[in-house]
């Protein structure tokens, strides 16, 4: 046998995965077919900006991420809680208490709705933000049904729930399961959003550190899958478990039983500015732009060199060609108050399978071996980090029982 336990793919789920079992003492192999650990989060440096792999944010009260790496080795940099809502001629801030003690009236003001859809607005935060167990919307719904049952209309949902959730779950339609957009907002309230100083591919770098040097083969594409071996482009391996930790797609190619996927995609365009901005919130801009949100990366984190801004600007779906790249800077300079020709073009990311559609009814916990196979990545829990590194928990906790080594209770 190669090795006890062989993971494919080095993504958040497989390193978790691998995390947990050699911490256990279990030989573990991953098999990762790019030529880096993390999948989609991953950062690169191009002419001295930061560009993640896409526009994306960690949550501080991730649970799942405060057990797989110590965040004060992360170097974090937090963004403000809050959303400023982009109109030309109105401009209107809404911060979050906590941030600013004073804010609170002038937000209350900025807030769309009526006062009655504030109060109630205020009622759904509060019990998902502070309940000890999330408080979650019961029946679950497509989100912009639970939305219409809890009275929210209007332009509190056009003109805040509406762009903001769209770009989270890239899903405009808010179609998607009102459970996890539940879980999203607690997360949001309970932590605070932030990227590592290095970029997001720091988190998967440190993950990778608590490995034994060897354990990630990578440049290695798995091309076929047994309980019992993998095919690879580097031969056969021959293992007691395997774990197919992969995006969903690729997951449902390798092992067709897992039926089809189906993913939200998303497009960011990644700007340099002269100077960088000072609003550490998300922008949403309601205009009728390319964009959903625009943010500052360099006003919270060193992502651009020489005091220089780093603008990152996003929108579901793939779209970049000439003249949608034209209007999409065209909203980045009216955002940020600048002239159209200082606003430089430094990379796009497109990313065609971003995030699994977490459609209704979800099922948070699906079986976790299909055809002899464990199985884990955020399309086997919810469509985020922390549903990605829960996965992976799950999966070593699957086969840790496999191999006979489960802790006795
Ligand atoms: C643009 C964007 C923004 C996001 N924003 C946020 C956010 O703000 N907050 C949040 O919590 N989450 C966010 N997410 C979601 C989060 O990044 C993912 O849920 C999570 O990273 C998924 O991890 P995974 O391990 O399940 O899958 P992946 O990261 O896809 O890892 C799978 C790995 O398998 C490898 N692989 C695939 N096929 C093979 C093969 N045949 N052989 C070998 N290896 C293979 C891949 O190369 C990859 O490394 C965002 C995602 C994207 C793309």
């Amino acid at each position: 046998m190669d090795t006890e336990v062989a993971i494919i793919g080095a993504g958040l789920a497989g390193l978790r995965c691998a995390q947990v079992l050699s911490s256990r003492g279990v030989a573990v192999r991953i098999y990762e077919a790019s030529d880096r650990v993390g999948g989609r989060v991953a950062s690169d440096v191009i002419d001295g900006f930061t560009i993640d792999r896409g526009f994306q944010l960690l949550n501080t009260a991730y649970p799942a991420l405060r057990r797989s790496v110590d965040l004060s080795g992360l170097d974090l940099r937090a963004f403000d809680r809050g959303v400023r809502l982009e109109q030309v001629n109105n401009r209107r801030l809404l911060l979050d208490p906590r941030q600013n003690l004073f804010s609170g009236p002038r937000t209350l003001r900025n807030l769309p709705g009526t006062f009655q859809e504030q109060l109630q607005l205020g009622r759904t935060l509060a019990k998902l933000a502070f309940g000890a167990s999330p408080h979650l919307p019961e029946p679950e719904l497509p989100t912009a049904q639970w939305f219409a049952n809890s009275r929210f209309s209007g332009p509190l949902v056009d003109e805040v729930l509406q762009p903001f959730l769209a770009g989270v779950t890239l899903d405009p339609s808010l179609s998607g399961s009102s459970t996890v957009t539940a879980l999203i907002l607690r997360s949001l309230l309970r932590g605070r959003a932030a990227v590592p100083a290095r970029g997001m591919g720091a988190l998967p770098g440190r993950m990778a550190m608590d490995l034994s040097p060897g354990t990630v083969l990578t440049q290695c594409r798995v091309a076929a899958i047994t309980p019992t071996g993998l095919s690879t482009s580097h031969g056969e391996i021959s293992a007691a478990v395997v774990v197919l930790a992969t995006d969903w797609p690729m997951a449902q190619e390798l092992l067709p039983q897992l039926g089809s996927s189906e993913m939200n995609a998303v497009t960011t365009w990644w700007h340099a500015l002269p100077e960088s901005p000072q609003s550490k919130v998300v922008c949403l801009d309601l205009e009728p732009s390319p964009i959903t949100n625009t943010v500052a990366m360099s006003a919270a984190a060193p992502y651009a060199p020489n005091g220089k801004g780093l603008i990152a600007s996003s929108a579901p779906g793939t779209r970049a060609d000439s003249a949608t790249d034209g209007a999409v800077r065209e909203a980045v300079a009216r955002c940020w108050d600048v002239e159209e020709r200082e606003v430089e073009l430094i990379a796009t990311s497109i990313i065609p399978h971003a995030l699994p559609r977490m459609s209704v009814p979800l099922n948070l916990t699906p079986p976790l071996e299909v055809a002899g196979i464990v199985v884990a990545g955020d399309h086997r829990a919810t469509a985020s980090i922390q549903g990605a590194l829960a996965s992976g928990e799950r999966a070593a906790k699957g086969v840790l029982k496999k191999l006979g080594r489960a802790k006795k209770a």
